[in-house]
């Protein structure tokens, strides 16, 4: 209904579909948010649109759009107020509070949020008394933080999709950007076109290997034998760089021991890369620098994913490819603030900025909340205490939903069972064992769903009571920071406001923690207006405490400022050469330190080597220990498409194994865990016996659980 005449007002936001954080101008008519278009002016983008991205008006405005909220009961969809539905799900998570204690509620949160709402997720389930938290990191690139982390300090990526320009060599390892990424890919081949060689490693030829120089077609399960492998080459031949390694790199030594038993023969038996492609791989990679590894979930969804992240690493610092423009390692992430909500804690084993449970994070925070550490730790169980004694067993949501659930109602009252879960901003339909997430979701007392969308959380379930839907907004009608990929916090504008009934998450946050009775505390130095807290606020609130990865120095108004002035940031550096933020880098990346007078200049690359160590630049741990088993691509934390996980394995269904025409080799106990009436029993002895019998190729050691890969001689 909106004249075709009525004025339009051009609003600068962010894409939501992505890590990599278009920008993007919203047109929006008497408050109606009529039109998009890619900004053409925007540093990561410049014009450069995607399919996902171009659909954002018409997602946000979805028929399946979440409009008031809602109940199930006596299995019927019932509509509430909102006041009804926070007094009903804040009145029953104090009833179990009540009877089993604060852990007994669990906070799954979300990738969607921006920086502020993370940090507020985080606060108010420290407030409530809980280290359950978790979010969709947990799935995707947490190993990627350990396995970085470890080599060199920051779990994130170190250089930009922007600079891979500047890249002589790219290896793509279990990354498809052209269709995860698509923009990024405009300063992939813009690289390519100044002469870089593109090498892409993969179980499958994508449409980034239809750019290659290289097509690598490894074994999947393979990226030790393969990465070794390139090292064997490397040291054989002298090509790593020694003056590199001597002046910054620990370890190398134990290195070269473990990769001695990757020769080629082996690699090719394992991995079934030919001698020849691994040393021409190798030799590329050693004559054209700088290079940089990109990885993605093909890489870290493994349970030896860890391991996989800091070969990686190894690669990198035996080529001496860390610390420069175009080289690094350029971990493209998945959700648009991924990278925030990981930063901002949204997992079970710590605070915001990677603060752990010890006593001095907490007190840190305290400090920061201007709250009693007392007080804080008063709202915890005595049993799990502030998490001193961290949940590790207990903390990939899947095992918790399900081992924390009790069948027995007449232990309702034990601690640490878990009777009530907030499933905010993220669906259980990517988390491993889904069989058993749908049996906790039937134990459970309540379930509720905090979503724009009704998602499978809200569905997936036999129940026909005790679940609640309540309609968030969209990220286009509220407004806060996000966390690209790079490490850049871009300001993202409301363009409209919040659709039918549905409101944002800090403000259903707030009015939850009120009807806790906590929300002076959740709000001491927020200003609050009615019901919704100040987002400016929580900026400022977390800038005090944020030290540990450097969100000190982002101030909203600094960050306000660069998104005004996007067009003035040059493209390649993401450098400001003038204009009002003349030297600072396109959305302050992290490390940013908040200095008396806020003027550090963001980081945009990593461990720069040619400053002393003590200015930043890089020194380093090549982590040994890094130990290929079998071919096991699916594990713990891992998930699967198209296939039922059980144990963390994929399973074989009846359905699937009669298709194969391999049923009738199974033992009567493997056919009755394949018709999943046994789930328990492990038949993956028995899979490999069979998928051998009909010529596929199952490798690995006893620990190889049930992969089996039929290749095809050809590329397919
Ligand atoms: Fe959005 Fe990512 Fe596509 Fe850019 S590449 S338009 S951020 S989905």
């Amino acid at each position: 209904d909106v004249p075709y005449d009525a004025p339009t007002e051009v609003k600068r936001t962010i894409c939501s579909h992505c890590s990599v954080g278009c920008g993007i101008y919203a047109e929006v008519q008497n408050g109606v948010w009529t039109g998009q278009e890619p900004a053409f002016d925007h540093p990561f983008n410049a014009g450069g649109h995607c399919a996902k991205g171009a659909a954002l008006r018409e997602h946000g405005h979805g028929e399946k759009r979440l409009k008031y909220p809602m109940k199930l009961e006596g299995g019927k969809w019932k509509k509430l107020s909102w006041e009804q539905a926070i007094e009903e799900v804040g009145q029953k998570a104090l009833d179990i509070r009540q009877e089993s204690g604060p852990d007994s509620v669990f906070f799954m949160g979300s990738a969607k949020f921006s920086n502020e709402q993370a940090y507020m997720y985080r606060k108010l389930a420290a407030m409530w008394g809980t280290n359950n938290v978790d979010h969709s990191a947990r799935i995707c690139h947490s190993t990627t933080v350990a396995g970085v982390a470890n080599t060199w300090g920051y779990g994130a990526q170190t250089n930009s999709f922007n600079d891979i320009r500047k890249s002589k060599a790219m290896m793509f390892i279990g990354s498809n950007p052209c269709e995860a990424h698509p923009v990024s890919m405009q300063h992939i081949l813009e690289g390519k076109e100044r002469g870089a060689k593109i090498i892409v490693v993969d179980p499958r030829f994508t449409r980034t290997a239809a750019k290659a120089d290289e097509f690598v077609h490894i074994r999947p399960g393979t990226d030790i034998p393969y990465i070794y492998g390139l090292l064997w080459h490397i040291f054989e031949n002298g090509w790593e760089d020694q003056t590199f390694i001597d002046q910054r790199v620990y370890g190398m030594e134990r290195i070269r021991e473990e990769v001695k038993k990757w020769n080629p023969q082996e690699v090719e038996n394992v991995a079934g890369v030919p001698e020849k492609q691994m040393r021409r791989v190798a030799k590329m990679l050693a004559e054209t620098k700088p290079g940089t590894v990109v990885w993605c979930m093909g890489g870290t969804q493994h349970h030896v994913g860890n391991a996989n992240t800091r070969s990686y690493c190894i690669l990198q610092l035996a080529l001496g490819n860390m610390g420069v423009e175009g080289g690094g390692t350029n971990i493209f992430r998945g959700h648009d603030n991924v990278q925030g909500a990981t930063d901002f804690g949204l997992l079970f084993d710590t605070l915001p900025g990677y603060y752990g449970l010890k006593t001095g994070s907490w007190k840190h925070w305290c400090n920061v909340w201007d709250l009693d550490y007392e007080w804080v730790k008063n709202r915890f169980d005595q049993a799990q205490h502030l998490g001193q004694d961290p949940m590790t067993s207990t903390g990939i949501p899947c095992s918790r939903w399900h081992d924390g659930v009790l069948e027995d109602k007449s232990k309702i009252a034990q601690k640490d069972n878990i009777r009530m879960s907030f499933f905010w901003g993220q669906s259980v339909n990517t988390e491993t064992r889904g069989r058993e997430v749908r049996e906790a979701l039937n134990k459970m007392d309540t379930v509720v769903v905090v979503d724009p969308f009704p998602t499978m959380a809200g569905v997936m379930h036999e129940r026909t009571d005790g679940v609640y839907l309540l309609p968030a907004a969209t990220q286009f009608e509220t407004y806060g920071s996000v966390s690209a990929s790079n490490r850049s916090l871009q300001w993202r504008t409301q363009v409209i406001e919040p659709l039918f009934e549905s409101k944002a998450d800090h403000i259903i946050m707030y009015k939850l923690a009120k009807k806790w009775g906590i929300d002076a505390e959740f709000c001491k130095h927020i200003k609050v207006n009615g019901d919704e807290p100040l987002i400016e606020d929580m900026t400022r609130e977390f800038n005090k405490g944020m030290w540990t990865v450097g969100y000190t120095g982002q101030s909203p108004e600094r960050l306000k400022m660069h998104q005004e002035n996007w067009g003035t940031f040059d493209i390649e550096s993401l450098e400001a050469p003038g204009g009002p933020a003349k030297g600072e880098t396109y959305g302050l990346p992290w490390p940013c330190w908040g200095t008396a007078d806020m003027k550090h200049p963001g980081t945009q690359i990593l461990y720069r080597t040619g400053r002393e160590v003590k200015d930043g630049g890089g020194n380093f741990r090549a982590r040994y220990g890094v130990e290929h088993e079998g071919n096991n691509i699916l594990a713990e934390g891992s998930y699967s498409k198209g296939s039922e996980i059980q144990d963390g394995y994929p399973e074989f269904t009846a359905d699937m194994l009669k298709q194969l025409g391999w049923w009738d080799d199974l033992t009567a106990e493997e056919k009755v865990h394949a018709e999943g009436k046994n789930w328990k029993t492990d038949i993956s002895g028995g899979i490999q016996r069979v998928a051998i019998k009909h010529g596929c190729i199952p490798y690995g050691n006893a620990k190889a659980r049930c992969i089996v890969w039929n290749f095809p001689d050809d590329i397919p």
